[in-house]
C-alpha cells in the first residue's frame, strides 16, 4: 500500500531536512535555502533553471531527488467556475486537484478570488455510502511532497495565466483539504505538507486560510487541535442524528455524535475560530425537517457555520438532490435561528462535489482501455 519512489521529492523536503542532506556533501548551510526558493518562489521546472548552483550540484541534485512528483495528464476547465488538474504520480496513480474561481463584479477572472481544493489520499477507506472517492477503498495514502506538488502545479498554471511580475506569490486565497481521502487518516504527511506551505521559505501560505475537511476522526481531530498552526476545520457532518448518520458514515459507529461533538468544541475553544458544518443534502436521506432542526441546534451550540451542499449525482450510486423548495425549507430552519448558513446552487459552486470525479472516470476509461 506504500509507494516508495526512486528518489524522494524535493516538495516533501522541508528547509531542516534538505539542509541536514546538503550538509552531508559539505554544502554550506544557505544552499538549502537558495535550492527553495527557486522551487517555490521563481517555480522553475528543470534543475538546470537553478543558476546560482554549480553544475556538479545540480548534477547531484538531479539523481537524488525529483523535482515535483506530480506531472498534469489533463486540464479540465469544466465552466468558468471551476477548472480541474488530473495528475499522475511516479506510480501511474491519479488525483485531482481543483481550482474554483469565485467570480466578482469588476474583476477579469484571473482576479477572481481562488480556493484550491487538494487530495491527501489515492482513494478512501472510510466508505461514506454518497462518496466517488471511497467506491473503490483505499489505494494509498499521498506523501507530503505529493500534496505540496499539487499546490506547485496550480501555480505553475496560474503563473502561466497571470503577468510575471506577480508570480512571486502564489496567487490563490484559500486551501481546502477536501479533495480524495481521509485527510486526518493521513495526519502525518498531511502535517508534513502544511507546514511547508505554510513555511516563509515555502509558498509562504497562512495557516487561517487553509480549511482541513474531515468525516470526523475524534482522536486527530484532538491531536489536531494542540499543534501551534491554527489551521481551521470543517465537520462533514451529513447526519444531525446518529440513526441517520450512521446509515451514510460508517465512521459514526466509532465515533458517534456524543463523542464528535465535544471533539470539535474543544478544537473551536482552544483556536477561538468558527469552524464549519458541511451537510450533503440528499433525497430522503437527512433532508427531513427534523434534520434540519437537529442541525440547528448543534451549530448553534457550537457556534458554527453551516455549509448546505446539495448532493451531486455520481455514475452508479443511486442518491439524489432534494428539489430546490425543500432545499429552501431546511435552509430556512436554520437562518430563523440566526446561524450562518451558505446554501450554494450554482453549477460547479461545490468544492466538493467538484473533487474525485474526474479521477473516478479516467480510472475507468483505463480499465476499458486495458481490457
Ligand atoms: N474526507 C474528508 C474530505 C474530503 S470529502 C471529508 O469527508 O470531510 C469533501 C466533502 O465532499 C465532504 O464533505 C464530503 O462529504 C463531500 N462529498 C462527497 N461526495 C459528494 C457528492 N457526491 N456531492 C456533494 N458532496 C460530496
Ligand atoms: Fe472519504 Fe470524505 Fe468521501 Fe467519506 S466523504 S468516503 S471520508 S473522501
Amino acid at each position: 500500500m506504500k509507494f516508495t519512489p526512486a528518489r524522494p521529492p524535493l516538495t516533501g523536503e522541508t528547509l531542516d531536512s534538505l539542509a541536514a542532506r546538503l550538509a552531508e556533501r559539505g554544502e554550506p548551510a544557505f544552499r538549502a535555502k537558495q535550492i527553495l526558493a527557486w522551487l517555490y518562489k521563481k517555480r522553475v521546472r528543470a534543475w538546470d533553471e537553478m543558476t546560482n548552483l554549480s553544475k556538479p550540484l545540480r548534477t547531484w541534485l538531479a539523481e537524488t531527488f525529483d523535482l515535483v512528483p506530480a506531472a498534469l495528464v489533463l486540464n479540465k476547465q469544466s465552466d468558468d467556475v471551476t477548472d480541474k488538474l488530473l495528475l499522475e504520480l511516479g506510480d501511474r496513480s491519479l488525483i485531482e486537484t481543483v481550482i474554483i474561481r469565485a467570480p466578482q463584479e469588476g474583476v477579469g477572472l484571473d482576479q477572481s478570488r481562488k480556493t484550491i481544493c487538494i487530495s491527501t489520499q489515492v482513494g478512501c477507506a472510510m466508505g461514506c455510502v454518497f462518496c466517488a472517492s471511497g467506491l473503490e477503498g483505499l489505494k494509498r495514502d499521498l506523501s507530503a511532497g505529493e500534496i505540496v506538488a499539487q499546490l506547485l502545479q496550480v501555480c505553475y498554471r496560474e503563473d502561466a495565466l497571470t503577468p510575471r511580475a506577480r508570480m512571486e506569490l502564489a496567487s490563490f486565497d484559500n486551501i481546502v483539504v477536501m479533495g480524495m481521502g481521509e485527510p486526518l487518516a493521513n495526519y502525518d504527511a498531511l502535517l508534513r505538507a502544511l507546514t511547508i506551505l505554510n513555511a516563509e521559505w515555502g509558498l509562504g501560505f497562512g495557516a487561517r486560510r487553509i480549511t482541513i475537511s474531515t468525516s470526523g476522526l475524534v482522536p486527530k481531530i484532538l491531536k489536531l487541535a494542540d499543534e501551534p498552526l491554527g489551521f481551521r476545520l470543517a465537520i462533514s457532518l451529513h447526519g444531525a442524528t446518529d440513526e441517520v448518520r450512521e446509515k451514510i458514515m460508517p465512521v459514526n459507529k466509532a465515533f458517534p455524535l456524543a463523542k464528535l461533538i465535544p471533539a470539535v468544541r474543544a478544537f473551536s475553544e482552544k483556536h477561538g475560530r468558527m469552524i464549519t458544518l458541511e451537510f450533503i443534502l440528499i433525497e430522503d436521506v437527512n433532508d427531513s425537517l427534523e434534520q434540519a432542526r437537529a442541525l440547528r441546534d448543534i451549530a448553534l451550540d457550537l457556534h458554527a457555520h453551516v455549509n448546505l451542499i446539495p448532493y451531486n449525482t455520481v455514475d452508479g450510486l443511486p442518491w439524489k438532490r432534494p428539489s430546490i423548495t425543500r432545499q429552501e425549507r431546511f435552509a430556512d430552519i436554520l437562518r430563523a435561528a440566526r446561524l450562518s448558513v451558505t446554501l450554494r446552487r450554482e453549477k460547479g459552486h461545490d468544492i466538493a462535489a467538484a473533487c474525485g470525479q474526474l479521477r473516478l472516470k479516467t480510472e475507468k476509461d483505463r480499465a476499458t482501455a486495458v481490457a
